[in-house]
């Protein structure tokens, strides 16, 4: 069972059967086959200092999706036969899983190629010790549409800027390959390796979590697939599909799929989401096309892939080419009360609230919030806004979280810097009875409709009325919406203009605002 006949997978994105061309180059011509993954401390290790539940680098519901994701890939191999081998790395990732690699005898290894720079360096480590043994490695792109270095070859060694420029490069994306097997060859000897179940969060030391913090979103390949085919099954909704148009504030009824965090583990394959929703664009009379509609939107996804692969510290504003280069200013008390969800707007708070409790929000609420941190009132650095973001979503992203961050900052992308969500109206303008208001922040639920959105402006006897005093009960507004905006764009006019001096242009303008 040793050599060339021992394959190993080595999952971590890409946590399903279908559509998994490592694991398929894996069980082909292997004797036994090996699927594993490493628990990353850097991930997981609990932070009892951190402002919320969770490890330094995420939230406990992203932990915990993780948990449930590998639990039904246990779950699926073992119908295959076979069983996930969860390795518990002590300090780093490549150490345990070379000392496998080795111990093991493992003849060929196999994943899914990565694009982000953390992952990148871990690969390398991996790759490095494995061709030092001769073995062969096999590193297929399966977590995007395209391969972005094919995209930035095509493009002449550049990512692609725009969305446009990238579409045209793109062409169709290859089909997800659904090969049909009914079983895997046996694992092989492990040795002295200790076998662990997937473990529990309070194994992890995470402690007893209050069921208000828990995400009503459950992770793994399984949920994936059914709330895929339930979200296809609408075809008039799906041919119909058009971003950003639909409501922010639904939240028992999401307004979009929520599937991201199924793509962001890979869960579900974009490949096999993009070709399902093809099928049902052919069973309809017409459909939206792209940026707007649901492919668009896995076409978004790619587009910051390929960027973010392609651009030097994609994720800082200094050093960064694409980024403007803006003097956001230092304010730790309020960027505190906006991470907390204690800005005294309730539109705000109540997006942040649903961000530390469920790690998902609707696009634009999301927009809502990085316009109010950044260019739109509190004139804060967007990488502490995206740091806030990677830690709580489930969603986190490293390619599309800052993608999205230098957009909505006007930092990339998108530069009408006048163009600011008001707090007050764009949320009411969906949810007029402040109903979302009323579910994330209760001590607002008894609030008269009148002044949800600007409880500080409700006479104190209608405050009393509804329990609910502000300044003592829920805080007043940390800035005056109107100054604070207005001095934004004085402020944001003043860096454009200053970029422009010092050379720093970015391509152009753009007006690509349909997302
Ligand atoms: P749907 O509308 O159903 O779209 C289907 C899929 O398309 C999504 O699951 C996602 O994979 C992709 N997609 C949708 N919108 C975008 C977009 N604007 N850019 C790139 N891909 C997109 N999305 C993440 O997945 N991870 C993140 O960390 C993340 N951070 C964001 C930060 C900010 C400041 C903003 C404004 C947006 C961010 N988004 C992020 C993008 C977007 O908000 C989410 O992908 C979307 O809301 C997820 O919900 P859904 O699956 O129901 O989306």
């Amino acid at each position: 069972t040793a050599g060339a006949a021992a394959a190993m997978v080595w999952f971590r994105k890409g946590l399903r059967v279908h559509d998994n061309p490592a694991l398929d180059a894996a069980r082909r011509g292997a004797a036994r086959v090996y699927p594993v993954f490493v628990l990353d401390p850097r991930y997981l290790r609990p932070d009892p200092a951190a402002h919320s539940p969770g490890s330094a680098r995420a939230g406990v519901a992203r932990v915990r999706f993780l948990l449930e994701s590998l639990s039904d890939l246990d779950a699926g191999l073992r119908r295959l036969g076979s069983r996930l081998l969860l390795l518990r790395a002590r300090d780093d990732v490549p150490d345990a899983l070379c000392a496998a690699l080795r111990d093991w005898n493992i003849g060929k290894l196999c994943f899914e190629a990565d694009t982000e720079p953390y992952a990148l360096a871990r690969d390398k480590r991996v790759t490095d010790f494995a061709a030092a043994l001769g073995i062969e490695v096999f590193t297929p792109v399966s977590h995007t549409l395209f391969d972005p270095a094919e995209i930035i070859e095509k493009n002449g060694g550049r990512p692609p800027l725009t969305y446009q420029s990238f579409l045209a490069i793109a062409g169709e994306p290859p089909k997800p390959v659904m090969a049909e097997y009914s079983e895997l060859p046996l694992i092989g000897d492990t040795g002295e390796y200790e076998l662990l179940p997937v473990p529990k969060l309070e194994e992890l030391g995470y402690g007893d979590i209050s069921q208000e913090n828990i995400s009503p979103f459950r992770g793994g390949e399984t949920e994936a697939l059914k709330r895929m085919r339930e979200s296809l099954q609408d075809k008039e909704w799906v041919s119909m599909f058009e971003k950003p148009k639909g409501d922010p504030s639904a939240f028992l009824k999401p307004a979009t799929t929520v599937l991201s965090p199924y793509l962001k583990f890979g869960c579900l394959s974009s490949r096999y989401f993009y070709h399902c929703i093809q099928e049902v664009y052919r069973s309809t009379k017409k459909h939206t096309k792209p940026p707007v509609s649901l492919t668009g939107q896995l076409l978004w996804r790619d587009f910051f892939y390929t960027v973010s692969f392609g651009t030097l510290s994609f994720d800082h504003m200094k050093g960064n080419k694409i980024c403007k280069q803006i003097p956001w200013r230092q304010n730790e008390e309020l960027f505190v009360a906006w991470r907390d969800g204690r800005t005294g707007y309730p539109w705000i708070d109540a997006i942040m609230i649903q961000l530390r409790k469920w790690g998902w929000m609707h696009h634009l609420a999301r927009h809502s919030v990085a316009c109010f941190l950044t260019r739109g009132d509190l004139f804060i650095h967007w990488e502490k806004g995206r740091d806030v973001f990677e830690r709580l979503l489930i969603d986190s992203d490293w390619a599309i979280n800052n993608g999205n961050w230098l957009w909505l900052s006007c930092s990339s992308f998108f530069y009408q810097y006048h163009r600011i969500y008001s707090p007050i109206s764009f949320g009411k303008k969906y949810d007029p009875n402040g109903d979302y208001i009323r579910h994330f922040i209760p001590v607002l639920k008894d609030m008269p409709k009148e002044y949800i959105y600007e409880p500080w402006t409700a006479p104190l006897s209608v405050q009393e009325k509804a329990r609910c005093i502000v300044g003592r009960d829920y805080p007043k507004p940390v800035v005056d919406h109107e100054a604070a905006s207005k001095e934004c764009r004085k402020r944001m006019g003043e860096a454009y203009a200053s970029n422009r001096l010092g050379g720093n242009t970015v391509n152009g303008k753009t007006s690509e605002s349909s997302r």
